[in-house]
């Protein structure tokens, strides 16, 4: 079976004690996209309130921007194919 996108990377996702804030480019990024409104309040499609909790509370070592980066600014990536028992199947392509 052939696989239509790309995993290039399966990243680990580990939980972190406080939230990585998103960066400035991160929210006008979901802003674009409708995935965040004025206030900065996140309104991801499909994701809950308790699970938009439990997100904030983890992160990836994201193996493009070779920085942490918040599981939340991970799942809106283009990157981001999906999750699968705590790794992220990531396309790795250059951001
Ligand atoms: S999906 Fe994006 S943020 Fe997540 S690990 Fe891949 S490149 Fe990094």
């Amino acid at each position: 079976m052939s696989e239509s996108v790309q995993t290039r990377y399966t990243v680990p996702i580990k939980a972190v004690e406080k939230g990585i804030k998103l960066t400035t480019e991160a929210k006008a990024e979901l802003q674009s996209i409708g995935m965040m409104d004025d206030k900065g309040k996140l309104k991801l499609k499909g994701v809950s309130p308790k699970m938009l909790k439990r997100m904030k509370l983890e992160a990836v070592d994201c193996p493009v921007l070779k920085q942490e980066i918040g599981f939340v600014q991970c799942y809106v990536c283009k990157n981001f194919n999906s999750r699968i028992t705590g790794e992220v199947n990531c396309r790795g392509d250059p951001l």
